[in-house]
């Protein structure tokens, strides 16, 4: 193997191992065979998924496909799961191809939604980590939202509740609620028939960005008639019912926001130090096991910084050009973490921007962060 190309395999094709995948080939020209192993022959652009559940976006808008955009590029792209990393063997265990062998690996398989083993979390809400999820959540509350159309002696009225105040959850029920206030006008209902809230355990929704972005975010949430319930830990989901340390809500859907943990494939990777939110990586994002395998993206841990796709692309494109210098026999680059800037969306026609210290929002905050992401989906499905 030695006088042969080395072999770059990238498991996850999203927004980390999309952007390794790329900068790579940029970076390295020809002097590596590259492998993309996803589960979808699509690429998800996840940020924006929250707008298919609120069908504010088709979802053809925010896909599109991987297999084009590598064949251009002279990359391999194999779609199909990832079943178990053998760091010993160098090899991937597919789940329906043959072993894949490798001599660098990067893992960017995303991660999972995290129910901090609450009794009954899973069971009973609906999660929003991909499309398939997003027109689960759409129908489900078109669905219910049409049955109160319904004539019954007493009027119904309609729970969802939104679990988690992160940046997720915000976006998400933000969007949720114009959702059902335009069913709501579509149907002829009256819109308090419908409830949102949005439940967090913090003592406020963004809590970790600080009072300068969580006092107007909830002010927001406030004027679209979202109820906030924070400071409020969930122990139980019992069916149609959230119990907390000092209540009980009910509910008719729950959306599940509320976190990430780390991917099932890499929590059962022999030799991985795997925290409870995710790989723990070095200063160079490579394992700490194993310095032929690198991690990106939501899969990895890297404190202080919130997982998000701009942390994941950032990290792709630096564990490309390590993976060059390693290549080239050059040393390996530390990753610098820099705080990115916060851009929020808080329904339509209200964005949020914050960083160092500066709190910008409004329309224009809102278009800004749709022209970031249309600009993203654009620039890789060219
Ligand atoms: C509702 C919502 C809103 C968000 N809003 C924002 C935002 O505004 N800004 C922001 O920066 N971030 C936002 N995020 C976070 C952002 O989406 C993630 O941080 C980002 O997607 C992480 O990128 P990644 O490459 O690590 O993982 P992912 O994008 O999740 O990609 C992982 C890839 O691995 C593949 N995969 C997983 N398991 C397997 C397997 N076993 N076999 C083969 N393939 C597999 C998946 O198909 C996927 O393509 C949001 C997330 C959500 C859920």
């Amino acid at each position: 193997m030695s006088n042969e190309k080395k072999r770059v395999v990238i498991l996850g094709s999203g927004f980390g191992g999309l952007e390794t995948a790329l900068h790579l080939r940029k970076y390295c020209g020809k002097n590596a065979t590259i492998v993309v192993v996803d589960q979808h022959e699509f690429f998800t652009f996840i940020p924006s998924i929250y707008k298919v559940a609120a069908a504010t976006e088709d979802e053809k808008n925010i896909v599109f496909p991987l297999e084009s955009i590598f064949r251009k590029r002279g990359i391999t792209f194999i779609k199909d799961i990832v079943e178990a990393i053998d760091c010993k063997k160098k090899t991937i265990k597919l789940a329906y191809h043959q072993l894949l062998p490798y001599d660098y690996l990067v893992v960017a398989l995303g991660s999972a939604t995290n129910y901090f083993g609450i009794p009954g979390a899973k069971e009973a809400s609906l999660e929003l980590k991909s499309i398939e999820d997003a027109i689960k959540i759409r129908e489900t509350i078109n669905d219910i939202v049409v049955d109160l159309t319904k004539p019954r002696p007493k009027p119904k009225i309609v729970n969802i509740i939104v679990m988690g105040g992160g940046l997720s959850g915000i976006e998400t029920v933000c969007e949720l609620q114009m959702y059902v206030q335009k069913l709501c006008n579509e149907y002829g209902l009256d819109k308090n028939l419908v409830i949102l809230s949005i439940v967090e355990r913090a003592p406020h929704v963004l809590n970790n960005f600080g009072e300068k972005v969580y006092m107007p975010a909830e002010k927001r949430l406030q004027q679209l008639g979202i109820q906030i319930v924070a400071g409020t830990a969930v122990t139980k989901v019992e069916k149609n019912l959230l119990v907390t340390t000092s209540k009980t809500i009910p509910f008719d859907i729950l959306v599940w926001v509320g976190g990430i943990q780390p991917h099932e494939v890499t929590e059962s990777t022999e030799g991985l130090t795997c925290g409870l939110k995710g790989i723990n990586v070095n200063p160079q994002l490579q394992f700490f096991q194993d310095p032929n395998v690198f991690g990106v993206g939501d899969n990895i841990v890297c404190d202080g910084i919130v997982r998000t796709a701009q942390n994941a692309i950032l990290e792709g494109k630096h564990v490309a050009k390590n993976i060059c210098r390693m290549l080239a026999g050059k040393p390996l680059l530390e990753y610098k973490k820099k705080p990115m800037p916060l851009l929020i969306a808080l329904g339509r026609g209200h964005g949020l921007f914050a960083h160092k210290g500066v709190v910008l929002k409004g329309r224009l905050m809102y278009m800004l962060k749709h022209l970031v992401e249309w600009h993203y989906v654009w620039s890789r499905n060219k």
